[in-house]
């Protein structure tokens, strides 16, 4: 496998000269625990994990100072087991889950509205339309902090298309912010991955998550 080193300061590097400041999540959700080291010795400080195994697995085996992110579905049942190890969630999407979350953190969380920008029938998150009301009405959930907008780009090899999609997810995000609602500052814009990080950044993405472009994928994990 390739040093990771190298790869994550040509990314930031890349990111660096579109916009200062991007946030690199490093999706550790196809490799294991050893390679997720590498990563934090490489620099890394923000990972990225779908799933709650594995987000056990690595909290437990890694002691360094990383911020935690869950960036998949999660499933309401699952809330008690993931919220309170993690720093951000990607993923709320549903009125069900933040009143699990609101239920079960034993701090605020910090929480990305997952939009479903590109209306995808496959894809969770939330209409545009949508959005800002939902947002709205966490207003009394005292456990959750909208810090931004999160989506998933469509499939496609259509870069315009793709970059439609992020432009409308930063276009909701600062109308979300100048809302100025307390609970739901809305500054951030999770947006990018492997095959279309300099897109997000361009269009305006505070935190990419990149997993096999930086750190690879492993049959085992
Ligand atoms: C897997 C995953 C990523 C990273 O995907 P790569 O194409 O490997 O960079 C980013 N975001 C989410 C929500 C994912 O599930």
């Amino acid at each position: 496998m390739k040093s990771i080193k190298p790869v994550f300061e040509k990314i930031n590097n890349e990111l660096e000269s579109i916009q200062k400041g991007i946030q690199v999540i490093a999706v550790t959700k196809q490799v294991g625990i050893e390679r997720t080291k590498e990563a934090i010795d490489a620099g890394v400080r923000h990972l990225g994990e779908n799933r709650p195994e594995g987000l056990s697995a690595k909290r437990d085996a890694i002691s360094a100072d990383v911020s935690w992110h869950f960036i998949g579905t999660l499933q309401t049942r699952k809330v008690k087991d993931v919220i309170n190890q993690i720093d951000y969630l990607h993923s709320l999407d549903r009125m069900s889950l933040a009143k699990e979350i609101q239920k079960r953190a034993n701090r605020p969380i910090d929480c990305f509205v997952q939009v479903n920008v590109s209306q995808e029938e496959s894809k969770s998150g939330l209409s545009p339309s949508e959005t800002a009301e939902f947002i709205k009405s966490l207003e009394s959930f005292d456990k959750i902090r909208v810090v931004g907008l999160m989506t998933m780009a469509p499939n496609t090899s259509d870069e315009n298309v793709i970059r439609q999609v992020f432009k409308g997810l930063k276009t909701l995000q600062l109308e979300v912010a100048s809302q100025n609602w307390r609970h739901a500052p809305c500054l951030e814009c999770s947006m990018g991955m492997s095959n279309d990080y300099l897109i997000a950044a361009q269009e305006g993405a505070t935190f990419v998550r990149i997993g096999t472009a930086l750190v690879g994928t492993e049959s085992e994990a």
